[in-house]
């Protein structure tokens, strides 16, 4: 295929439908576009943005995230997920700041922490226009789609394929703007179930389109299941109002928060006591909660009641949490165990599934004045 062709529709195509995203207003400045690189991975724009408008007020450059605590980067990154792309963010910053200014080759920019040969590309070609082709998700789709190509287009020849076929199409002269390009197709128009060929600029120069099955590609191996698995959460309370303290604890990295986890993936951030159960029982789950809430706390803890249980997914695994809720008088934890007021915890790092704990804790704690008074509206 004659690369100019398809360039020059895909170029065209994107400036007339390119989404307008805060950080392609300032792709002179390789932080934001880094910013922006390592929140969009794995995630969904539309969850980024907020993220990132925080993030960037907070911490509008290296300098400033450079100098910020491990707990502040964790605390405006969480709710995000994947928390190691936040420490690694975190640590970049520190090594841009330590070597006086961003790096601006490709080999530069690579030997920042947490960035690999995709994000070095995206940041080299969009900030410094150096002529590297990204491959990412979507890329991979739109490319093997493009080509047909009967292999694995994540491994081996298939994956060599797809990195050599993107280079060769970049435009040397707009790297930065062709590789964003054939991104927002692949999110845009060739979607990974109903691509919409008939509006696709680059229709007449793919090999799945005009074989009639652009959904036969990429071949790409089977997905490992889902699996689920049961936690019994227990949220103690003590006090009234804004002395209300909640029993939590900051995670030491030493225990995985799943099975199949790294153990320090939430280094950091803040818990609650936990069970891992064999099954969803709510019965037993609360038998053993209290016995476990008992243990840290002695004697004077009481079960004030069920919450209703939580959902909670991280890559594969679907976590259903049944959370317990207990009051106590006084009460000295044991060892590894804090009382936070509610304010604080708010502001401390909390992941998800615990902030989502939090908020249904709340409403049990102060339940809508209609139900304080028994009416059901
Ligand atoms: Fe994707 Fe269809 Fe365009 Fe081919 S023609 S690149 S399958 S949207």
């Amino acid at each position: 295929m004659d690369p100019l062709v398809p360039r020059r529709a895909l170029l065209s195509w994107y400036r007339s439908n390119a989404r307008d995203l805060p950080w392609r207003h300032t792709p002179q400045d390789p932080y934001a576009v880094l910013v922006s690189e390592l929140m969009c991975q794995q995630t969904q724009i539309k969850t980024v943005l907020p993220f990132y408008a925080k993030f960037m007020k907070l911490f509008p450059t290296s300098k400033a995230l450079a100098k910020a605590t491990e707990q502040q980067v964790l605390a405006a990154w969480a709710g995000l997920g994947y928390y190691r792309r936040a420490r690694f963010l975190h640590r970049a910053a520190q090594a841009i700041v330590d070597a006086g200014g961003f790096p601006d080759s490709l080999e530069g920019i690579r030997e920042l922490p947490g960035v690999g040969e995709y994000t070095a590309a995206a940041v080299g070609s969009i900030s410094f226009g150096l002529p590297a082709a990204v491959v990412d998700g979507n890329v991979i789709r739109v490319i093997a789609r493009l080509l047909a190509l009967d292999s694995d287009p994540t491994k081996g020849d298939g994956a060599k394929a797809v990195r050599e076929a993107a280079q060769a199409l970049l435009d040397p002269k707009r790297p930065g703007d062709f590789n964003q390009a054939l991104m927002e197709l692949g999110a845009l128009v060739c979607s990974p179930t109903k691509p919409a060929c008939g509006t696709c600029p680059l229709n007449q120069h793919c090999a799945a389109f005009l074989a009639g099955k652009p959904e036969a590609y990429p071949k790409l191996p089977a997905r490992a299941e889902s699996q689920t698995l049961f936690k019994a959460v227990i949220l103690v309370v003590q006090g009234k109002g804004a002395k209300l303290q909640v029993l939590a604890q900051e995670r030491t990295g030493k225990k995985a928060p799943a099975k199949g986890h790294a153990a320090d993936r939430l280094k950091g951030f803040w818990a609650f006591p936990e069970l891992v159960l064999p099954v969803e029982d709510w019965t037993a789950a609360e038998l053993l909660s209290v016995k476990e809430a008992k243990k840290i706390l002695g004697k004077g803890v009481a079960l004030s009641g069920r919450l209703p249980k939580l959902r909670h997914g991280i890559t594969i695994y679907d976590i259903h949490l049944l959370p317990f809720r207990f009051e106590v008088k006084e009460g000295k934890p044991k060892t590894g165990w804090e009382w936070v007021t509610l304010t604080k915890l708010k502001k401390l790092p909390l992941a998800s599934a615990e902030k989502k704990l939090l908020h249904s804790l709340e409403a049990a704690l102060n339940p809508p004045i209609e139900s304080q008074l028994g009416l059901n509206l």
